[in-house]
């Protein structure tokens, strides 16, 4: 596939799954259209920064090109420890100097894994440790793995942001347009099969959407041609059981299972029965 036939898929999709919930017009930024019509050799104008508030299709403009073809598995360790080195020596938002103790570029198989995980931005666990995941809600993360039949280290897990924001604050858009690059990096390098986007901060950073997460989870879109399946976030579920909603719960649980669901089938891979490990 091409690199442009994948961008016109994505956009195919994102249109179908924007009609399909209703939406009936969509929000570009000034002179998007005037810009196509300039010769290809003119100087690109500088393009007028888009808030993540606004609607915008993914396209060409805003995002590097994909890279050629699959990396041998070495340069893919490479290209991500590469990664991860200037993740370690990022300055371009705040959050680098709100008491970060640690980044948290994100971990586990490398090797176009079934399933690449996506969240919000570390918690204070995960900046303890440096690792994506590895509080209350990845014990939940976890779970959602396992019950899918793979471990942790067979898929990818990784965040929006790589810092922590102070008190577990949701990531402000400035910070996630200076920090999503890297995650748009990592996925052209890891090249997962599907991608599951936990939560609404994960959704607004790779749909480029405001569409809220309970509109849009259970639904397929796609990334640079990948099938991404929308669902809630663990911590959205900790949330009805720290609270004692039971009925809250078992509903949230059940939308992300159907999601997981469908994303095994999308595989090609069996549901694992409650129980049993794969
Ligand atoms: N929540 C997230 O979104 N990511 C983490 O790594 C931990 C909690």
């Amino acid at each position: 596939m091409s690199d442009w036939t994948g961008i016109i898929d994505d956009v195919a999709s994102h249109v179908t799954l924007l009609k399909e919930l209703g939406v009936r017009t969509v929000e570009l930024p000034p002179g998007f259209f005037a810009a196509w019509d300039k010769p290809a050799a003119a100087p690109a104008p500088a393009a007028a920064p888009v808030p993540l508030a606004k609607l915008t299709l993914p396209g060409p403009v805003a995002e590097a090109p994909p890279a050629a073809g699959p990396l041998a598995p070495e340069a893919r360790r490479k290209a991500l420890a590469d990664i991860a080195e200037r993740v370690g020596v990022c300055v371009n938002c705040p959050l680098h100097a709100a008491g970060r103790a640690n980044v948290v570029p994100g971990q586990g198989n490398p090797d176009s894994p079934d399933v690449m995980f996506i969240g919000e931005a570390p918690g204070e666990e995960e900046d303890r440790q440096g690792l994506a995941f590895v509080g209350a809600a990845g014990q939940f993360l976890t779970k959602m793995i396992e019950a899918m039949g793979y471990t942790r280290e067979q898929v990818f897990i990784a965040n929006i942001c790589k810092c922590r924001p102070p008190r577990n604050r949701v990531p402000d858009a400035v910070e996630m347009q200076k920090c999503l690059p890297f995650l748009r990096e990592q996925i052209r390098v890891i090249r997962p099969k599907t991608i599951v986007l936990l939560g609404g901060t994960a959704i607004k950073g790779i749909l480029n959407s405001q569409m809220g997460v309970t509109r849009i989870q259970g639904t397929w879109t796609s990334y640079e041609g990948i099938p991404v399946m929308p669902t809630y976030h663990p911590s959205y579920i900790i949330r009805f059981e720290n609270s004692g909603d039971a009925a809250g719960m078992k509903t949230a649980k059940l939308h992300v299972w159907n999601a997981l669901k469908l994303v095994l089938a999308r595989l090609g891979k069996p549901v694992p029965q409650p129980g049993k490990k794969g």
